[in-house]
């Protein structure tokens, strides 16, 4: 397995993450795997996790997909006792497991004029939309947290590593359910670290910025490459007028990981935006 930037050693180390199957979180899981810790790889979707567990031991680490939602308690229960006999128990738990929903995102940005029956606005949202939104990203964070930090009590070196966002910090047009829901895992991630703090478990997040992926692509770029408004605006508000890529993530995930680097570090979100978050517009 090849080194990372911060030679970081997580060899021996069970990292349990979930959401494994998506673009961010199956980077981290070959990240974590590169530095020796033992990945469960956890996702509604077999498949997609699977290829990258398999990717993983391709490359000679130990990782090992499992079938799991998030929203259901039972479900992690049983997936944590079946991790703890096959890899061992949780040392380190990634909740990557989030995401926004159409029903749940206006058409547009500002309300102007008459409510158009034909246009998506704030108050076509449905209920049941905003709240697969706030469960996701909410409580698909605090159940597993439930489930899998019982199994580092008592033990050293162990953390919980949430995923934020942008919108916790200002909302962004169109998204109020995944604002909220990306406000209260920050929040919550504030939370955890006061409450764990005197058992040693630290909790942190990473607020990630705007990255241009295959999943975002047909919003960021029109079919002959030039950029969409949306590209536009986004370039404009970051003050180092770029995407991130994927990669930039990786410094932040091994700090916050490593109890030597980050062990006095808890309850903190670190955005990784180019400085979109630090830059008022003006
Ligand atoms: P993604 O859509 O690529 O992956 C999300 C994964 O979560 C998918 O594999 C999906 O199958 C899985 N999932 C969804 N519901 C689940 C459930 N109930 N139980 C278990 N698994 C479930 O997402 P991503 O872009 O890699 O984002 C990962 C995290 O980072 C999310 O929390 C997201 O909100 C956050 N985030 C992403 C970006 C970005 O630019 N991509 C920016 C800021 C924050």
């Amino acid at each position: 397995m090849s080194k990372n930037i911060w030679n970081t050693d997580l060899s021996g180390k069970v990292v349990v993450i979930t959401g494994a199957g998506g673009v961010i979180c199956s980077r981290f899981a070959k990240v974590v795997a590169r530095a020796g810790a033992k990945v469960a790889l956890l996702d509604r979707n077999r498949e997609r996790s699977r290829s990258f567990a398999d990717e993983i031991v391709s490359e000679g680490g130990i990782a090992q997909e499992f079938v799991c939602d998030v929203l259901d308690k039972q479900n992690c229960i049983e997936v944590a006792e079946q991790i703890r006999s096959s890899l061992g128990g949780c040392d380190i738990l990634i909740n990557g497991a989030g995401g926004n929903n159409p029903n749940a995102t206006t058409d547009h940005e500002y309300l102007e004029g008459d409510i158009d029956p034909e246009v998506k606005s704030f108050f076509s949202l449905t209920e049941e939309g905003i709240r697969q939104v706030l469960d996701l990203n909410f409580l698909g964070t605090l159940i597993p947290t439930q489930v899998f930090a019982q199994q580092m009590i008592g033990k050293s070196g162990c953390c919980i590593l949430n995923i934020s966002s942008m919108n916790a910090y200002r909302p962004l047009t169109k998204i109020p359910a995944y604002s909220g829901a990306k406000a209260a895992v920050s929040n919550f991630t504030q939370w955890l670290a006061v409450y764990f703090s005197r058992v040693g478990i630290r909790v942190n997040a990473i607020a990630p910025g705007f990255f241009s992926t295959a999943q975002n692509a047909t919003l960021l770029w029109n079919a002959d490459g030039s950029p969409t408004d949306r590209t536009r605006k986004i370039l404009d508000s970051t003050p180092m007028s770029r995407f991130g890529d994927v990669a930039e993530l990786e410094g932040s995930l091994l700090f916050l990981l490593d109890c030597k680097a980050s062990g006095f570090v808890t309850g903190v979100v670190i955005p990784v935006d180019g400085g979109f978050s630090a830059y008022s517009g003006v």
